[in-house]
């Protein structure tokens, strides 16, 4: 018996179907990789924009603002910070909870809003001390209350507590000079490794068809040399704002072509569109993002998901040039959102081969199931699960 199953089944609310496309991939593992979940990753990477600085300076610059960052030993443009933590959280007695989405946060050590808030002990006078839980109980930070309960609920926006103490400590990235400044971007190791899979160089016509907020998109620009055309596709018109921002603030946004559309149908809404390289990021489960206060994913989220998965790759294939390439990726551990839809995909088009990764790319990550593709296991890679394969069309 794993010791920790318990929490597990407490706090991830998968019902059989996901298990077993969990269990397919990790077997007896699976357990380990569960509770690998509730944690975040030892290290915290950002993303150096190499169009606009170095690698050197940047930590310079951080270690000015008082931060330690390291450069990553093999990703010349990844940095990394050390979380620390778990850290012990005491109850007050005074209780502030949280939705899931702050209790995320706030565990990293993020102040608290107003908004994030479900219920707080009307006894919370500015001053308080007090505990931050999940709504599922977990306590996930102190704090210290800049205003009343009774003011926070009414005004219902603005700081409610100082986050004294988490579970894990990161550092506030969006304070950062760095990033006021466009030279980091926050993004995973795996999401880094997406980018370049596909090798961008000058002149490549590259369609990002699941683009927002543009953590793939400004890195395949970036690596490139800024000499890539890049159309940049994503549904979401809230989203789409959100990826111009970070584009300008990066320092390029007039040079990539940003367009709010539906990527299943770009073969249609964009007659004659021919790409050299796609990326394909699609919505999956997000299984394997780190880290997870609860998460509940049913067999109708799982398979509703992979059908519109299918729906882009199927689009991909459609619009890539011959001898073309497809990037597909997902932050999913299932079996389903990754080697088994690519497996049906491959058998069934016949139009595509897989490309062997790089060896220093399979050095940091591991080899998915039946060759297709490659994997990071968040239990042993130290990183969020990630699931990635090259495709080229033949
Ligand atoms: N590649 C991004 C993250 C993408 S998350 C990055 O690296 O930063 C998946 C994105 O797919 C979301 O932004 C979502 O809005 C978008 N999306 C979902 N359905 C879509 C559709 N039918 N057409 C285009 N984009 C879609």
């Amino acid at each position: 018996m794993h010791r920790d199953l318990d929490e597990i089944k407490h706090r991830l609310i998968y019902d059989k179907r996901v298990l077993e496309s969990i269990e397919r991939v990790y077997g007896d593992e699976t357990p380990d990789v569960l509770f690998s979940l509730l944690t975040p990753p030892r290290r915290l990477y950002l993303r150096i924009n190499i169009l606009r600085t170095d690698r050197d300076y940047v930590l310079d610059l951080l270690r000015e603002e008082g931060y330690n960052a390291y450069p990553d030993p093999v990703i010349e443009e990844a940095i990394y910070f050390i979380i620390e933590g778990p850290n012990k959280i005491s109850d007050y007695g005074l209780r502030v909870i949280v939705d899931k989405r702050a209790a995320e946060s706030i565990m990293m050590g993020a102040e608290i809003y107003s908004p994030g808030v479900v219920y707080c002990d009307k006894e919370i006078k500015r001053g308080s001390t007090v505990t931050i839980y999940s709504e599922n109980m977990i306590a996930v930070a102190e704090g210290e209350a800049y205003v009343s309960c009774e003011d926070a609920m009414m005004s219902r926006k603005g700081l409610f507590i100082k986050n004294i103490n988490s579970l894990y400590k990161a550092p506030p990235i969006r304070e950062l000079n760095v990033w006021k400044r466009g030279l980091v971007y926050p993004q995973s190791l795996p999401s880094m490794i997406a980018s370049r899979l596909l090798e961008p160089k000058k002149n490549d016509f590259i369609v990002d068809m699941c683009a927002a907020p543009g953590g793939k998109t400004s890195h395949l620009f970036e690596l490139s040399g800024g000499l890539a055309k890049i159309l940049a596709i994503d549904h979401s018109k809230k989203r789409v704002e959100e990826m111009t921002e970070n584009l300008r603030r990066l320092g390029y946004g007039d040079k990539i072509d940003i367009r709010v559309a539906d990527s299943r149908y770009l073969s249609i809404d964009f007659p004659g569109l021919v790409a050299d390289k796609i990326m394909l990021d699609p919505p999956c489960t997000s299984t394997g993002v780190r880290p997870k206060i609860y998460d509940k994913k049913t067999e109708k989220d799982l398979v509703s998901l992979v059908k519109y998965q299918e729906q882009f790759l199927r689009e991909a294939s459609k619009i890539t040039r011959k001898g073309g390439l497809i990037v597909y990726s997902t932050c999913s551990i299932t079996y389903d959102e990754n080697e088994g839809l690519i497996k049906r995909f491959i058998e069934k088009e016949k139009l595509f081969n897989v490309v062997d990764v790089p060896e220093y790319i399979r050095r940091i990550g591991s080899e998915a199931l039946e060759g297709l593709g490659i994997r990071f296991h968040p239990h042993k890679n130290d990183s969020p699960g990630h699931y990635m394969i090259l495709l080229k069309k033949i």
